[in-house]
């Protein structure tokens, strides 16, 4: 059974007119999947995070000075907008993250997907940003550790770098980060050099593309990396920050992924799942701006959660994309055996 968690609040959220970041993302989705329902998806109805889990990652402070916009319009930063029903809509958008790994870690779900907006990765401990408020993967991941996870996986497609999840693990080895993103782009973090520190180092893993990679390059980069390194890992739970912004279509990501490629990402990391974790995998959306390229490639993802379709990655590799994997493998070799020697 594969859960699919949204809500009416998330069509409240209005960041203003003309934003990409709009209602419609979330509601052109839905229509694509009342058009053509996918079997062995059951909608849920998610909670709203309670304030000790947005505790879990934000600062009292952050949290009291949003709190206290609740009701009201404000700009948070340049493109970052609060609407009177955003709060709530954030609050619950955590929540819908804290429902589906509960109910995965319960078992209730063999895996989850929450459809969400406001989106998180960018949201930092004690900001908000890039069209974030409350970082929900990173929320999703420290309650999946104190529900008796001991090792999270959070895998991020999205094609802007996850600034704000890297920050909250960047010091830590029981909450695996990968990315995969366009470099140089917002917001400017994610090099293949940030690899963690102290105990965590190694324990983050990037792996930044030029712009313009498509499906097969995408392929190179889980079948290159991120997948040995997550094998090797073993974890209790994946947390898949599923942004949908690499798609051809998209009018922000400049690349070239088809819902193929995300259906195949999806597929490996279930896989992933299924043979450290009984399948144990929530994917939360973040970001993705073409409503038709987000709502078929959620439709997509949909149908391999709920084991309707395998799909794997098509061959073939540009050489921009060889370079940049191989440079993040180089990088990591030391810290991940299961990356082969040279
Ligand atoms: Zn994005």
């Amino acid at each position: 059974m594969t859960f699919l968690y949204t809500d009416p609040l998330f069509l409240e959220h209005d960041p203003g007119p003309g934003h990409p970041e709009r209602r419609e993302r979330v509601s052109h989705a839905l229509e694509v999947l009342d058009r053509a329902p996918v079997p062995g998806v059951e909608r849920r109805a998610p909670r709203d995070a309670t304030e000790e889990e947005l505790g879990l990652v934000h600062r009292p402070s952050f949290l009291s000075e949003l709190r206290a916009l609740r009701g009201r319009t404000a700009r948070l930063d340049p493109d970052t907008a609060m609407s009177p029903r955003s709060y709530d809509a954030a609050v619950r958008a955590a929540g819908a993250a804290v429902s589906a790994v509960e109910a995965v870690l319960a078992g209730e779900a063999e895996n989850a997907f929450a459809l969400v907006r406001p989106p998180g990765h960018h949201a930092e401990p004690d900001r908000a940003m890039g069209f974030c408020f409350f970082n929900n993967a990173a929320i999703a991941a420290e309650v999946a550790r104190r529900r008796g996870a001991r090792r999270v996986l959070v895998n991020d497609w999205d094609v802007h770098h996850g600034n704000g999840t890297q920050a909250c693990f960047f010091d830590r080895r029981d909450v695996l980060y990968q990315s995969v993103h366009r470099y140089p782009f917002y917001p400017g973090t994610g090099a293949a050099q940030e690899i963690g520190a102290g105990a965590g180092e190694g324990f983050t893993v990037n792996c930044p593309l030029p712009g313009g990679q498509g499906d097969g390059d995408y392929g190179a980069a889980y079948h290159g990396l991120f997948l040995p390194i997550a094998e090797a890992f073993r974890p209790d739970l994946v947390i898949v920050s599923a942004g949908f912004d690499p798609h051809f279509d998209d009018p922000l990501g400049g690349m070239r992924v088809s819902e193929r490629g995300f259906a195949a990402m999806c597929c490996a990391l279930r896989e992933v799942a299924r043979s450290s974790c009984g399948g144990k995998l929530v994917l939360l959306l973040e970001g993705g701006y073409s409503l038709e390229g987000l709502g078929q490639s959620v439709h997509a993802c949909l149908e391999i959660l709920a084991g309707r379709r395998t799909e794997s990655f098509p061959a073939g590799t540009t050489p921009a994309a060889a370079r940049a994997v191989e440079t993040s493998r180089e990088i990591l070799r030391g810290h991940w055996p299961a990356l082969g020697a040279r």
